[in-house]
C-alpha cells in the first residue's frame, strides 16, 4: 500500500466527482502513511482537512476500501501544522458566524488595522451569506482562501451574474482575512477604480506610487474584472500587478460576470492567469435559499415576517438577489407607511415584479394551461401521477404564482387542495426545467403569451 493506491483512489474519485469538487478538495490531498489498515492523507490547509471530513470521508473510504481490498479507516491531517487550530470534530464555522457583536468587533478591529487600506462594506461578511446548493462551492472556496491566502487557488476566480453575491462574498474573504490577522494589507478594488487610477497616475507622472500602491497588498480583490473588456493598456498594466504580486505569494481574488474566457478582447495571456487557480461559480439560488435569504435580512432588520409572505416574496423574485432584497425592503417600508400589516394580501399589490399591475386570475391560468397541455382543469386537481398531468400541474402552479398574487397555500386549493410544499416543489421542477428542457419551455412561454404576463424568470 502506497502513494500509488491513493492515486488510484484519486483517479477513481477524479470520475465520481465534479471537476471542481475534485481539483479543490481530492486532488491537492497527498498520501502520508498506510499502517494497520489506516489511510492518512494530508491536506494542504487545515479548511481543507475539516472539509474533506466533513464532506468526503465516507467517498473516500468506500473508494479506498474498493481499490485496497480491505476495510480502511481515513484519517486527514494537515500539511503544515502551525495553523492546525481548526477543531477537526465540529463543523467548519467562521469565527464570525454567530456572534451578534461580530460586525461592531470587525469594524473597531478595522479602524485599528490602518495599514489596511480597505474599503470593505461591513454588512458583507460570512455570516450574513446564506450558502445554497447555488453558491456552496464558491463560499468553500473564499473560507479557504481567506484561511491560506496565496496557498491554494490563486488566484481564485468568483463568476456569476448580476446581485448573485460575488461582490459579498469576495469582501466577506477581507473580513474574514482581516479578523484572523490584523495587520494583513487587503484591499479591494473595483476594476474601474484600478483603470482610473491608472490613467491618473500616467496623466501625472506617478507611476511608480501607483505601483507601490497596488503591489503592497497582502490580498488583493479585485470586482468586476469583465471591464478590462478591451481596455489594451489597464491589461499590459493589470498583466504586471498581478504577476508581482503573485510572485510575492500575494492571494488574488477576482470577480467577474462571466469566466475569463468569455470576456471579449481580453488579452490571451491575462486569460491564462485569471484560469490558472480556481473558478468558482455562483449560480441564482433555488427558492428554498431565496427563502432563507430573506428570513436571515428579516431576522437581521428584526422584523418579524410570516412564512408565506416570504414564501411569495422568494416566489416573486428568482434571478437576482438584490432585486429580492429591494422587495423585501419596499415591503417592509411601505407597511411601515400605510400601516398595514406584514401579509401577503397587503403586500402583494405593491410588489408586482412587472411594476405594471399585470394580474390574470387562477381561473384563467389553469384554462391556458389546459388549452396547452391538453390536460383538463378536473385531472390537474385529481391526484393523479401520470406524467402528463403532473406536468401540466407543475406549468400552472408555476405560473400561478406568477401571475397572480396568490399566496402557496391558496395555489394549493386552486389544485385541488394539495400542500404548500407540492407547490413549491412544483415551482422548483418548473424553474429547472426552464433551463434544461426546451419543450417545457416554450410551453410556458406560449402560456405566458396566452395570458400576456411578462417573464422576469431570466433562469
Ligand atoms: P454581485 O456582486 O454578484 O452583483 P452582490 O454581492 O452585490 O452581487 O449581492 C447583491 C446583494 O445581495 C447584496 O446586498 C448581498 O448582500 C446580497 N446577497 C447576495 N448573495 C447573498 C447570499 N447568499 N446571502 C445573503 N445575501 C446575499
Ligand atoms: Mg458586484
Amino acid at each position: 500500500m502506497s502513494e500509488e493506491s491513493w492515486a488510484k483512489v484519486q483517479s477513481c474519485l477524479r470520475k465520481n466527482l465534479s471537476k471542481p469538487s475534485y481539483e479543490t478538495w481530492i486532488r491537492p490531498t497527498e498520501f502520508s502513511a498506510f499502517k494497520n489498515g489506516e489511510l492518512t492523507l494530508q491536506a494542504p490547509n487545515s479548511f481543507s482537512s475539516a472539509w474533506l471530513k466533513n464532506n468526503y470521508a465516507q467517498t473516500i473510504q468506500e473508494t479506498a476500501e474498493e481499490i485496497f481490498g480491505q476495510p480502511v479507516k481515513v484519517t486527514v491531517t494537515v500539511k503544515d501544522s502551525k495553523d492546525e487550530n481548526f477543531p477537526l470534530s465540529e463543523p467548519v464555522q467562521s469565527p464570525l458566524m454567530g456572534s451578534s457583536n461580530a460586525v461592531q468587533a470587525l469594524s473597531e478591529k478595522i479602524n485599528l488595522s490602518k495599514k489596511s487600506k480597505s474599503l470593505l462594506n461591513l454588512r458583507y461578511v460570512f455570516n450574513r451569506f446564506v450558502v445554497g446548493p447555488n453558491s456552496r462551492m464558491a463560499h468553500a472556496a473564499a473560507m479557504a482562501v481567506a484561511e491560506a491566502p496565496g496557498r491554494e487557488f490563486n488566484p481564485l476566480f468568483i463568476c456569476g451574474g448580476v446581485g448573485l453575491g460575488k461582490t459579498h462574498l469576495m469582501q466577506a474573504i477581507g473580513h474574514y482575512r482581516l479578523e484572523i490577522d490584523p495587520a494583513a494589507k487587503v484591499s479591494y478594488v473595483s476594476t474601474e477604480t484600478f483603470t482610473n487610477d491608472l490613467i491618473l497616475a500616467i496623466r501625472q507622472d506617478r507611476m511608480q506610487s501607483f505601483r507601490d500602491k497596488y503591489r503592497a497588498a497582502d490580498l488583493i480583490l479585485v470586482d468586476d474584472i469583465q471591464f478590462l473588456e478591451g481596455k489594451e493598456y489597464t491589461q499590459e498594466e493589470f498583466f504586471h500587478t498581478f504577476n508581482a504580486l503573485h510572485d510575492a505569494g500575494s492571494q488574488i481574488v477576482l470577480a467577474s460576470d462571466r469566466p475569463p474566457s468569455q470576456i471579449p478582447r481580453l488579452q490571451e495571456r491575462l486569460m491564462s492567469r485569471f484560469s490558472m487557480g480556481l473558478i468558482a461559480d455562483v449560480q441564482a439560488p433555488d427558492l428554498e435559499t431565496r427563502m432563507a435569504i430573506l428570513q436571515k435580512k428579516a431576522e437581521q432588520e428584526r422584523i418579524g415576517l410570516p412564512r408565506d409572505l416570504i414564501q411569495f416574496i422568494a416566489g416573486r423574485f428568482t434571478s437576482n438577489i438584490r432585486e429580492l432584497e429591494g422587495a423585501l425592503t419596499r415591503a417592509i417600508a411601505f407597511a411601515s407607511i400605510t400601516g398595514l400589516p406584514m401579509t401577503v394580501d397587503s403586500i402583494a399589490p405593491m410588489l408586482d415584479p412587472n411594476g405594471q399591475g399585470v394580474q390574470v386570475s387562477p381561473k384563467q391560468v389553469m384554462e391556458k394551461v389546459s388549452e396547452v397541455f391538453q390536460v383538463t382543469s378536473d385531472e390537474m386537481r385529481s391526484s393523479s401521477r401520470r406524467r402528463p398531468v403532473s406536468q401540466a400541474r407543475q406549468v400552472g402552479m408555476y405560473l400561478m404564482r406568477q401571475g397572480t398574487s396568490l399566496s402557496l397555500p391558496r395555489i394549493g386549493d386552486e389544485f385541488g387542495g394539495k400542500d404548500h410544499t407540492t407547490v413549491m416543489y412544483a415551482i422548483e421542477q418548473v424553474e429547472k426545467k426552464l433551463s434544461s428542457d426546451p419543450k417545457v419551455a416554450s410551453q410556458v412561454q406560449k402560456i405566458r403569451d396566452l395570458l400576456q404576463i411578462d417573464s422576469r424568470s431570466k433562469r
